[in-house]
C-alpha cells in the first residue's frame, strides 16, 4: 500500500508518520524539508496544481491529511491562505480520492462549533464557527463530504505534543520567563495528545482496511482525550506534571482571567467539549486520560 502523508512535520504528522510507515510505503510531504532528508517531499500545499501533480506521480492508496493552517488568530488577517489550506486543499485531495478510489483520512476541529451548549457536541450538531479558522475547517469538511470519496474526518480539540506550537510548550516557556501568569478560565475543552490521536487514527485505518469495522464506518467522528478542563486548569495540570518530571522547580503563580480580560484577534468558543461516543462505539476506541497523557508527553520533553 502507498500512503501520502501531508503536514508530516506537524504535531500530528510526526506521530502519524511513525504509525503509517508500518502499514506500507510512506511518502511524507511538507513545506520545509531539512537538508539531507531524503524521505520527505517538499511541496507547498497551497499550490493545488502542484498537489494534483504530486498525487498523480505518487498514486497513493491512502491520503492522510495532517496539514492545515492552524494559526487561529493569524487566520483572521490571512483568510485567503487559511481557506486555501483548510478548505480547497482537502477538497482537492477528496476529488482525487473519489476519482482514484483512494481512502482519505482528514482532521477538523471543535472550533466549527459556537461554544454555546450545555452538553458535549455531537457529530450531527449544527456547526456555527466563531472565527475564520473554524469557518475554513468547516468548508474543508463540507468539500470532502460533497466529493463522496471514501473518507474519515476526525474533529479533535486542543492538540498538544512535545514539539511545535502548542499550549503546553508555551506555558512551560512562560513559567520560566514570568513571575505571574494570567490564564483564561472561562473556555472549556478537552486537551488531546497528538500521539493519542495518531493511535486512534491507526486503529481506525487498520479496521477499515481489514474490513472488521462493520457497516457504514465512513464519515465524520469526534475524538478528544478524556478530561474536561479550562485553559487555566490545563495550565495547572501542566505545571504540576512539569514539577513532577523536573522541568520546573516549582509551581508558578497563576491567576484565572476571563476571555474579555484577555482579548485575542479571533473569538473562541466557551464550551468546546466533543462527544466521542460514536467513534468509541464504531471502532472500539478507548480514550486516554489527561493526566497520564500529559505525564508521558512531558517525560519526553528535554530541558533546553
Ligand atoms: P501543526 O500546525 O502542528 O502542523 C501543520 C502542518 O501543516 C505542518 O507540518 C506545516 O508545515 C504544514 N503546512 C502548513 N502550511 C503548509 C503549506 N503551505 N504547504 C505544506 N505544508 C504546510 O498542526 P497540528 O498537527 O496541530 O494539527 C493537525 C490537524 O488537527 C489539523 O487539521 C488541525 O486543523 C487539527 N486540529 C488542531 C488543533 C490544535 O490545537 N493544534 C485543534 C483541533 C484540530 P510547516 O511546519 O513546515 O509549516
Amino acid at each position: 500500500m502507498k500512503i501520502l502523508l501531508t503536514g508530516a512535520s506537524g504535531q500530528l504528522g510526526r506521530e502519524l508518520g511513525t504509525r503509517l510507515e508500518r502499514l506500507g510505503e510512506l511518502v511524507r510531504v511538507d513545506l520545509n524539508v531539512a537538508e539531507g532528508d531524503r524521505h520527505t517531499v517538499k511541496q507547498d500545499l497551497s499550490d493545488l496544481e502542484g498537489v494534483e501533480r504530486l498525487l498523480s506521480r505518487v498514486q497513493p492508496d491512502l491520503v492522510a491529511n495532517a496539514a492545515a493552517y492552524t494559526a487561529v488568530d493569524a487566520a483572521e488577517d490571512d483568510r485567503e491562505l487559511a481557506f486555501r489550506l483548510n478548505a480547497d486543499l482537502p477538497g482537492c485531495l477528496a476529488e482525487w480520492a473519489a476519482r482514484s478510489g483512494a481512502l482519505l483520512f482528514h482532521y477538523s476541529t471543535d472550533y466549527v462549533f459556537s461554544g454555546e451548549s450545555s452538553r458535549p457536541w455531537r457529530e450531527q450538531d449544527r456547526p456555527a464557527p466563531l472565527n475564520c479558522y473554524g469557518e475554513s475547517k468547516l468548508a474543508g469538511e463540507e468539500a470532502i463530504a460533497a466529493s463522496a470519496c471514501r473518507h474519515t474526518t476526525i474533529r479533535t480539540s486542543w492538540v498538544y505534543s512535545g514539539h511545535g506550537n502548542n499550549f503546553v510548550l508555551t506555558m512551560l516557556r512562560l513559567a520560566r520567563e514570568r513571575p505571574d501568569l494570567k490564564i483564561v478560565g472561562d473556555q472549556i475543552g478537552c486537551p488531546t495528545w497528538a500521539r493519542n490521536l495518531a493511535r486512534v487514527s491507526d486503529v481506525i485505518i487498520g479496521r477499515l482496511l481489514d474490513g472488521s469495522a462493520g457497516v457504514a464506518p465512513w464519515g465524520l467522528y469526534h475524538y478528544c482525550d478524556g478530561g474536561v478542563v479550562s485553559w487555566f486548569e490545563f495550565a495547572h495540570a501542566i505545571f504540576r506534571t512539569a514539577v513532577k518530571v523536573g522541568l520546573l522547580d516549582e509551581l508558578p503563580s497563576m491567576e484565572a482571567v476571563s476571555s474579555a480580560e484577555f482579548p485575542q484577534k479571533a473569538r473562541r468558543p466557551a464550551y468546546s467539549v466533543l462527544d466521542t461516543a460514536a467513534i468509541q462505539l464504531a471502532f472500539g476506541i478507548e480514550r486516554a486520560g489527561l493526566e497520564e497523557s500529559l505525564l508521558a508527553c512531558l517525560e519526553e520533553v528535554t530541558d533546553d
